[in-house]
């Protein structure tokens, strides 16, 4: 799950980067309307924070444009605003939720947990491979009905091996998919949430395959 954040205070942004990203989601920050409007355009995330006032383009512009361009993630509105017309014109323009600053980080995590159950079907948000079972939005997994504890970037890389389920991932496309662009992340310590994953999943019979030179590939035990 990738979300954007777009919000141009720093420390609040800082927060809730945090905070979602120990939850397991890669979370990708921006903090004007400019590079929002941009990484939505040429990037695809799962969901869409948005604050309102924004220097020069504003969320409501950020919100149209995305509209526009057919791009139906789901947007939680963020703003100081609690205004009544900002509420209607966001709702007007596309938005599926909102939360008036301040706010709690768990109520947060809630809403963007329900806005993400809501955007998907069913089907969609528990993914089974053999014996595991995966909530991509509560985050947990199970295998044969045990409950396999993950840290958040071994879930990470168990929800990119199960998206692209049967191929080859590439050592790229994980770091790609694992974290956000503001976080330095190198092969070795990719390598070795991969090795903790697959000591983890060895005694439910699925297998992280290394294929040399090209990645990783997810198995189940004959
Ligand atoms: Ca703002």
């Amino acid at each position: 799950m990738r979300l954007l954040l777009v919000e141009d205070d720093e420390i609040l942004a800082d927060g809730i980067s945090k905070g979602l990203r120990q939850s397991g989601f890669a979370v990708d920050h921006v903090a004007s309307g400019i590079d929002a409007d941009q990484a939505l355009s040429s990037n695809s995330f799962d969901l869409l924070i948005l604050d309102l006032g924004l220097p020069g383009l504003d969320g409501l512009e950020v919100l149209r444009r995305l509209r526009a361009r057919k791009q139906l993630l789901p947007v939680l509105v963020l703003t100081a605003r609690d205004r009544l017309e900002d509420r209607v014109a966001g709702l007007d323009f596309g938005a599926d939720d909102y939360l008036t600053k301040p706010f709690d980080l768990p109520e947060l995590e809630a809403r963007v947990r329900a806005l993400m159950r809501r955007g998907r079907q069913a089907a969609d948000v528990e993914v089974v491979y053999g014996p595991l079972r995966f909530d991509t939005v509560g985050r947990r997994v199970t295998a044969n009905d045990q409950a396999i504890e993950l840290s958040a970037r071994e879930l990470a890389v168990l929800e990119v091996l199960l998206q692209r389920g049967g191929s080859v991932v590439s050592k790229e496309q994980l770091i790609e998919h694992m974290y956000g662009w503001d976080e330095e992340v190198s092969h070795n310590a990719m390598e070795v949430n991969v090795h903790r994953l697959r000591k983890k999943l060895e005694p439910a019979g699925v297998n992280i395959r290394t294929i040399r030179g090209l990645g990783y590939l997810l198995e189940t035990k004959p």
